[in-house]
């Protein structure tokens, strides 16, 4: 898996500053989440092709999140882009994307799917071979979705020596590296754990903004490889953000240490304060393993 984070700042965007949007790489797949003003201009300097994006997933109206959304679109056109665009947002999202289209009079050359959400409880919302998502029901100003993406466990390896001694036809190898048990040449059932190993650990990721803390959100995300969590402001804004219903550093730490996630990526930071360091800081204190999402960075994982 691979994220780039194409904006991660609150509010609006500014001349070193993007606002929320980020591309996860996964088993082929490119998947654009949040689509803040600016995104396009982000996605050339990070040189990703617009082709490749064919699912965009949005957390919530706020134009920090969206802005982006009916610009790309419109590109996408002006590109004579023909693959299908699916998109998953709130409901609502539709009505305001298709409007400014049809005032324009410029609808798209190719398909456009809304997938509306309106449900408070965590659903399947895209599911293939190898990859699927499920939404993250969130607590914010308005409805708010995080999304979490999961690969679905690899094939299983062939042990080499002893797939070999148990005189298996290679015909059957595929069956194996599926986790079927085999009939071999001499007509004998060999269990599949005895000849196969598992395969490569499946990895997950969570994206959560914006959010208040919610602690129901915990067994959802649980061991998540990455927690993409955000962190508007720090403890000594703590009122700020319980107003504005989005969460401190500390509480993003907690949600990643009741959650035993691999790594906590802090983000969504409000422009307020001068550097980002006093986050990291506050968050370890909780929970060690904390990254700093900042524009322009890549993290694989
Ligand atoms: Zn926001
Ligand atoms: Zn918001």
């Amino acid at each position: 898996m691979k994220l780039s984070i194409l904006g991660c700042y609150s509010a609006t965007p500014r001349t070193l500053n993007n606002t929320t949007s980020q591309v996860l790489e996964i088993n082929n797949h490119m998947f654009l989440i949040d689509c803040g003003e600016g995104t396009q201009v982000q996605l050339r300097k990070h040189k990703i092709k617009f082709n490749r994006i064919k699912h965009i997933f949005i957390s919530h109206l706020h134009g920090d999140h969206f802005f982006g959304l009916v610009g790309l679109i419109s590109t996408f056109r002006l590109l004579t882009r023909e693959t299908d665009l699916h998109i998953y947002g709130p409901k609502g999202i539709k009505e305001v994307v298709t409007l400014q289209m049809k005032l324009a009079d410029s609808w798209t050359n190719y398909n456009l799917y809304f997938h509306e959400l309106t449900s408070k409880k965590s659903e399947l919302i895209f599911d293939d071979d190898k990859v699927e998502v499920h939404t993250i029901p969130l607590n914010h100003r308005v409805y708010t979705n995080g999304y979490l993406f999961k690969e679905k466990p690899g094939e299983r390896k062939l042990s080499i020596g002893a797939v070999e001694n148990a005189n298996i036809n290679v015909a059957y190898y595929r069956k194996l590296k599926q986790g079927f048990d085999v009939v071999n040449e001499d007509g004998v059932t060999i269990k599949n754990e005895t000849v196969t190993k598992p395969g490569r650990k499946p990895k997950s990721y969570a994206f959560c903004s914006d959010t208040m803390y919610k602690e129901d959100i915990v067994p959802i995300i649980k061991n998540v490889d990455v927690l993409y969590h955000e962190s508007t402001f720090l403890e000594q804004h703590a009122h700020l953000a319980e107003k504005t219903k989005h969460a401190t550093a500390k509480q993003a730490a907690s949600i990643a240490k009741q959650a035993h996630v691999g790594t906590l990526l802090l983000g969504h930071y409000s422009t307020r304060y001068d550097g980002l360091n006093a986050f990291k800081e506050e968050a370890q204190a909780v929970f060690e393993h904390v990254e700093l999402a900042e524009d322009g960075k890549t993290f694989k994982f």
